[in-house]
């Protein structure tokens, strides 16, 4: 089974729109290890996400968790897989080695040009020319990665200038989402600059696409596939089905979105899962009333109680944002869809169905 570990509450970074708490609680190397057994318990993969906080903080656990995962894969023939989400300022040689050795997937919380707007070191520094080095390192490395970004309304005027500028450094895979919660405000002016910013990107993603360049820029190019090949992404919300996170004290719940909600704990490491509970959890529906009506209610993130519960504190609550949101990604992925199915039909079907 797949589990994100939450290895420490700590961060060294004091990003503005974070809204996690940094506090010294730490994974003991007994929860990794009972962790690393649970995933190797059930189903035919085991799969770890190295999450928190700042997980590099904890690179012996890290490091820990990797040997004790090879040494059950070769135990038991079950094959294994491992992430990491991480902020990328303790990212060095060394462990992009140890990165490739174990087929990491690398997920770089990085903002771009809007980087030292927001995410700031502790004491109050910037951190953009650490990941502009730590990107030149990874893309040199041939490590698997894939940009997070983070888009602040005081800065998503310079979201099209980050999206060139990751393209630039070498990167093949961008995600990006508006940073969300209690610590920022997204007045309409903004949602105008951000729409028009993705107007700029739409026509840049379709040049790079003539030119046979394989740049996956994630809320577009997503929504293009799913469209395209009937997948809802609400599916892709693992609520306690494909994956469990497990908490910096041992407590498993459906998702690092519900980690600590007393109400959504699905067990422990030390005691296993609570099968009961999470079979009556697979079968909550969460799609917020007003979406059952809506005509892009197959084609939006609405139903993905995950999601949900971080914008807005409940799982069936969309929150204004993220309808608005979706609204415009789908709106510029179905042009830019328009456009390269005009171009090449064979050629689109190809880049973009999926089974
Ligand atoms: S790096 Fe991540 S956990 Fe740390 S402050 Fe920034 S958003 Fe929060
Ligand atoms: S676009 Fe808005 S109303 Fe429609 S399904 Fe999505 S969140 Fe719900």
């Amino acid at each position: 089974m797949n589990l994100t570990l939450y290895l420490t509450e700590n961060c060294n970074l004091r990003c503005s729109y974070c809204i996690r708490e940094k506090c010294p609680n730490d994974m003991t190397s007994d929860t990794v290890r009972k962790s690393v057994d649970l995933a190797f318990s059930k189903g035919d993969t085991a799969g770890i996400c190295f999450f928190g906080g700042e997980p590099l903080l904890k690179k012996d656990l890290i490091c820990y968790a990797l040997d004790l995962a090879k040494k059950r894969s070769e135990e038991t023939g079950i094959p294994f897989s491992c992430k990491i989400t991480t902020n990328g300022t303790l990212l060095d040689e060394e462990f992009l080695e140890l990165a490739k050795k174990n087929n990491m997937q690398i997920g770089l919380s990085f903002d771009g040009l809007m980087q030292d707007d927001c995410r700031k070191t502790a004491d109050g520094g910037p951190t953009s020319e650490t990941l502009e080095k730590v990107s030149k390192m990874i893309i040199a490395s041939g490590a698997d990665a894939v940009v997070m970004c983070v888009v602040p309304p005081c800065s998503c005027g310079k979201l099209f200038g980050s999206v060139k500028y990751i393209h630039d450094l070498g990167f093949k895979h961008m995600i990006c989402n508006p940073a969300y919660g209690s610590k920022v405000t997204w007045t309409d002016e903004a949602l105008e600059v951000l729409k028009e910013q993705f107007d700029l990107i739409t026509d840049y993603l379709k040049e790079l696409y003539l030119k046979g360049d394989k740049f996956r820029f994630a809320p577009l190019h997503n929504k293009i596939t799913e469209n395209l090949s009937g997948i809802n992404p609400s599916r892709y919300c693992h609520l306690g089905i494909r994956q469990l996170a497990v908490a910096y004290d041992g407590n498993l719940y459906p998702c690092t979105s519900f980690l600590y909600k007393s109400e959504w704990c699905l067990g422990n490491v030390s005691d296993g899962v609570d099968e009961k509970r999470r079979l009556e959890m697979t079968k909550l529906c969460f799609t917020p009333s007003p979406c059952k009506d809506c005509d892009l209610s197959k084609r939006c993130t609405n139903s993905c109680g995950c999601a949900n519960i971080m914008n807005t504190g409940s799982p069936d609550m969309i929150s204004p944002l993220q309808c608005e949101y979706e609204r415009l990604v789908i709106e510029r992925a179905d042009r830019l869809g328009d456009e390269l199915y005009k171009y090449d039909k064979d050629r689109f079907i190809k880049s973009f169905r999926r089974a």
